[in-house]
Formats: C-alpha cells, structure tokens, sequence
C-alpha cells in the first residue's frame, strides 16, 4: 500500500472567446488560463480490497459516482484491470461552482495520483484521453505550467512560458453558477472583433501588466451577469480601487482583478472582506 498527498490548484481565465456552437454541443473557444496558487489537498491511499472511497467535508461536494475524483478512478481501474481499491481524500479549499475549476482540477490530480499510486507508469499522452473524458477544463492541469492556451473545447492545450507572475485580488460571491447554464444562455456575436489574445500573450511574455487591463476578455461575462447582475457592482467596486484590470473568471461567478503588487491585492481583500466573505489574495503559481 502506498500513500501520497497532491495539490490541485485553481485556474483564472485572462481571455474566454467563443468561437462557435459544435455538433457533439460542446462550443469550440479560444482560452488563456492561468495556474493560481489556490489549492485543494488531495490523499491518495491504494487499498488491497477493491473499493473506491472518497471523502470530502464540503457540503456540495459529492462523494460518490458523481465526483470527478471518483470518475477518474473508476475509468483507470476499469481500463487497467487494476488489482485493489483506493482511498482518496479531498481537503477542499477551492471554491464550489465558481468558476475556477476545482473539480476538473481534482478530476487531473486523481489521474496523476492514481498513476503513482497504481504504478501505471501512463504518460501525459495516454492520459490526456482520460482528461477529456472529464470534462473541458481538465487537460489543462495535466500540463505543469504556469499558463497554457487553450483551444477545441478548451481542452488542447499548448503549455506557455510567460515570464509574468501576477498577484490578484479573487473575490467570490457566494452564489454557485454551472459552466452549462451559462454557455446555453450564450448568443453568438456576429461581427468578428480583434483577437486580442496574442497581443495579451506578448503583454505577459514581456512581464508588461500595465496594460493587461483593457485586454483582458471574456465572452461568457455579459450570460454571467444576467444571471447574477449584482457582479457588476462587485466589478465597479474593485474597479475603484484601481487594480490593473478586473474581470469575471471562466463562467462565473468569482470575478478578479490584477494588481501591481502584493501589498495592493492585500489592502483591497482587508476592504473587502468586510462586505464579501470569500475574498483571496493569490498569485500565478
Ligand atoms: P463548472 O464550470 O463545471 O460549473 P466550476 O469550476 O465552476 O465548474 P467546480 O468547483 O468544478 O466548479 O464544481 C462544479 C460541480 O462539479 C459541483 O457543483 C459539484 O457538484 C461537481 N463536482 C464533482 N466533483 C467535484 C470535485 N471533486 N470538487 C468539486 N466539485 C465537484
């Protein structure tokens, strides 16, 4: 029997684009996500009897078939006709429903600590289907780095190396809004804008976060705010505080700002903190 314990982080998205509607109903986009340390912690223990058992004190986390945790475990078991069961426990941090991916996050870390734990000895490409088969969000967090641009459902991946390590204020409303929802609420724009999203890459390549504020973007904020409009007051409220550029994350609802330094994102959480009661400094892992 061995044990391990992993950290899965959290991701941003600096720029969402959607491209269009595909026939599988999935829509193909154009994403840059960043790696933030905000982390789940999440044990892995192989077992000799054959169960899968996951444990997680978060309320609106599920436990059984329905956890991305869980799922990853089945398919490799099933797969790789693997003798013996697992014990995982998720120490949940990140979170729920909010738009930064800590289930798919812990759905990836599953199938690398269950390919350490089994011994499967798989490589990113073996296990890179398996991601897929999660969910849009997961392939990303196979690949160990900072940044990564994502593009098909989100879910091709070309790891970047960007030189820019930005700190952020994260502030989620506690309200949970599902990816689905949002995206079936989505109205394709017509005219074709400016893709924006090199010219953000070189931005950050060239460690240049003055001018991050007018290109971040994302497609999916004005189906967010309809759902939950009071996000525009959270986005002016940050705005005020003249953080370098603010912006909802993904599909909702955590909406972020990026700030100059460190001291900055702190004194806005400590303003914040007294109106919102999920407020995280964090940074570019
Ligand atoms: P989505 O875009 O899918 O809505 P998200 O990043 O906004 O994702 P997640 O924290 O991933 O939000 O959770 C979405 C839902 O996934 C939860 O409500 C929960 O029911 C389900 N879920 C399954 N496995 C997990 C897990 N390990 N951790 C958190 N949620 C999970």
């Amino acid at each position: 029997m061995s044990e391990i314990t992993l950290q899965s982080p959290a991701k941003l998205n600096l720029y969402l684009k959607v491209i269009n509607k595909r026939p599988d109903g999935f829509h193909n986009i154009v994403t840059l996500f960043e790696r933030i340390d905000l982390f789940d912690d999440l044990s892995f223990c192989s077992k000799q009897n054959e169960g899968i058992k996951i444990f997680c004190d978060h309320p609106h986390v599920p436990i059984g078939p329905k956890n991305l945790v869980y799922k990853a475990a089945k398919m490799l078991k099933e797969d790789f006709k693997v003798k013996g069961g697992v014990e995982i426990r998720i120490n949940k941090r990140i979170p729920v429903a909010a738009g930064l991916a800590g289930g798919s996050s812990n759905g990836a870390t599953a199938l690398m600590g269950l390919n350490k734990v089994w011994k499967l000895g798989l490589s990113r490409e073996k296990l890179l289907p398996y991601a897929r088969r999660l969910g849009s969000d997961v392939a990303f967090f196979l690949y160990n780095c900072s940044w990564g641009l994502g593009t098909s459902r989100g879910d091709e991946i070309e790891g970047l190396k960007l030189k820019a390590k930005l700190w952020h204020i994260l502030v989620v409303p506690r309200i949970k809004i599902y990816s689905r929802d949002v995206y079936s609420r989505h109205k394709l724009q017509l005219t074709k804008r400016n893709d924006n999203v090199n010219i953000l890459i070189r931005n950050l390549s060239n460690g240049n976060i003055l001018g991050l504020g007018s290109l971040l973007s994302n497609d999916l904020e004005i189906d967010v705010v309809k759902i939950c409009p009071k996000l525009l007051d959270l986005k002016e409220k940050l705005k005020s505080f003249n953080s370098l550029g603010v912006m909802v994350s993904g599909s909702g609802p955590s909406v972020f700002g990026v700030t100059a330094t460190k001291k900055e994102a702190q004194e806005i959480a400590k303003s914040l903190s007294k109106r919102f009661s999920q407020v995280f400094v964090v940074r570019t892992l």
